[in-house]
């Protein structure tokens, strides 16, 4: 049985809490005129404590996180969020603070968002980096924003913005926003960048690329300088889209690479509760010569007095309210800062050697497209399983009734029917084996009963639901009948 609504459990009469009567000499007509009152009773549940509880309780052990098990959501770096952020965030300085408080009251919290700048550049090999975006894909749309605001300084507006076929969709959706035309660059057999098809795109009104490095095969783009000299040769940009960070990590840095721009996930690599659209942070880091055009207020230091600093007339100006997403902000910084240089080092290796080992293990029972050595994700690809009538969706539905997350699936869109793997570095190689071994049973099934698959998943309270539907004709309100 589905767990009804709470306004379903709603008896008249029932409360949670009682208050006592109102004891002031208070009449609501001399502060609120009556064309400002509710006309009738708001319809809330009524419902004691204790069912409340169990309610929510309940619903909340219907849904899967990165704490029920392991999230192989390729492209997303599910990794384990460490419980101590949750303990720093909510110190009192941090939480009780107001965004409208004078600067000179919140010294601590702005020199807090001043040295995670720092050190996001020093990671990222850039000048400056703005805190202000929310989402990686604000962050894109930020880095484009600027992109035409350099162009616009020199004098030349340009149209296009060029994308490799494999992009995450986000990128051409912030490239449009921001009034490009994009074009596509395909990638080679190697699942890289093909830099003799960029030649050919490239020209005069080209005013970025947009690359992600890994990719989202989970492939090291290593023709990196053939690509920025291409690009920076005809007066573009190279915009990094940094959500496979969690990779590179201490090992090489976008900056070096070349890149003019980049975000960070920081939801992503550096771990902070995401999913479900949950909030993030994509700061934007650029280099040397286009940190005029970064969004204002710009968090700045004067001998020991931290302050905000308005006067760039070239900004593109604000991106956000406030801070930007400031809890965000503060795990992310004691992430970086309980790991230190080494440990974020430690980040990447383990990641790659985590995706190397599971690819290995699934190599012989399953199609990988692009078989080389990966960085923190590959690709399966179910299209030899056609025969047997099982799709990618199917693998993945089965895998929940093994008690596993599903991996990304139908993306990146050039191989057909694929499941991305992303094997974060804090997973066990017990957890791995058992999800390997998983894959490996289903490979089985898919030969010897393909029907298990078909109707997967059977173990949950709901089967197989119509996800289309569910995105297209989303209906949250509750219309008592
Ligand atoms: C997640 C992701 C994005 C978008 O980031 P959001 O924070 O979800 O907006 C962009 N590019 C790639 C490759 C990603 O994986």
């Amino acid at each position: 049985m589905p767990e009804a609504l709470i306004f379903e459990k709603s008896h008249s009469g029932r409360c949670g809490q009682t208050f006592p009567a109102n004891s002031l000499d208070f009449n609501i007509n001399q502060v609120l005129p009556k064309d400002h009152q509710r006309q009738s009773e708001l319809p809330l549940p009524e419902i004691s404590e204790n069912e409340l509880m169990r309610h929510y309780t309940r619903l909340s052990q219907e849904s899967y996180g990165v704490d029920n098990g392991f999230y192989p959501l390729g492209s997303c770096t599910m990794k384990y969020n460490p419980k101590i952020h949750e303990d720093v965030v909510r110190l009192p300085g941090f939480s009780d603070l107001h965004p409208l408080q004078p600067e000179k009251s919140a010294q601590g919290a702005l020199a807090l968002l001043y040295d995670l700048e720092r050190m996001l550049a020093e990671i990222a090999g850039m000048a400056q980096v703005t805190l202000q975006p929310v989402a990686g894909a604000q962050g894109e749309m930020t880095g484009m924003l600027i992109t035409r605001a350099y162009h616009a300084k020199q004098g030349r507006q340009r149209k296009y913005v060029i994308i490799p076929d494999s992009a995450h969709g986000t990128n051409p959706a912030s490239a449009h926003l921001a009034g490009y035309t994009i074009k596509t660059v395909h990638s080679n057999a190697e699942g890289i960048i093909d830099a003799d098809d960029l030649r050919k795109v490239v020209d005069k009104d080209t005013a970025a690329l947009m690359l992600t490095n890994p990719n989202t095969l989970g492939l090291f783009e290593r023709g990196m300088g053939e690509v920025a000299q291409i690009m920076h040769e005809a007066g573009a940009l190279v915009y990094f889209d940094g959500a496979n960070l969690n990779a590179l990590l201490g090992l090489t840095r976008p900056g070096d690479m070349g890149c003019d721009i980049m975000h960070f996930n920081l939801h992503k690599t550096f771990s902070t509760p995401h999913g479900g659209g949950g909030p993030g942070a994509g700061p934007v880091g650029v280099g040397e010569s286009l940190t005029p055009f970064l969004p204002v207020p710009r968090i700045e230091k004067n001998k020991a007095h931290y302050f905000l600093n308005r006067d760039y007339p070239e900004s593109i100006g604000r991106v956000h309210s406030f801070y930007g997403n400031f809890g965000i902000l503060v795990r992310a910084y004691t992430y970086i800062r309980r790991l230190g240089a080494e440990g974020l080092c430690d980040i990447s290796r383990n990641t790659i050697i985590n995706a190397n080992y599971l690819k290995k293990r699934l190599e012989a029972a399953y199609d990988i497209p692009m078989h080389r050595p990966c960085m923190h994700e590959f690709i399966l690809s179910a299209k030899n399983l056609k025969p047997q009538g099982i799709g990618a969706w199917d693998i993945a539905k089965r895998l929940i009734d093994y008690g596993f997350y599903p991996p990304t699936v139908n993306f990146p869109l050039i191989i057909p029917e694929a499941l991305m793997i992303e094997a974060p570095e804090s997973e066990s190689r017990e957890t791995l084996d058992e999800f390997a071994d998983a894959l490996l049973q289903i490979r089985k099934e898919i030969d010897e009963d393909p029907e298990q698959l078909k109707n997967a998943p059977q173990s949950r309270k709901h089967g197989r639901i119509n996800e289309v539907r569910a995105a297209r004709q989303l209906n949250v309100r509750y219309s008592p009948s």
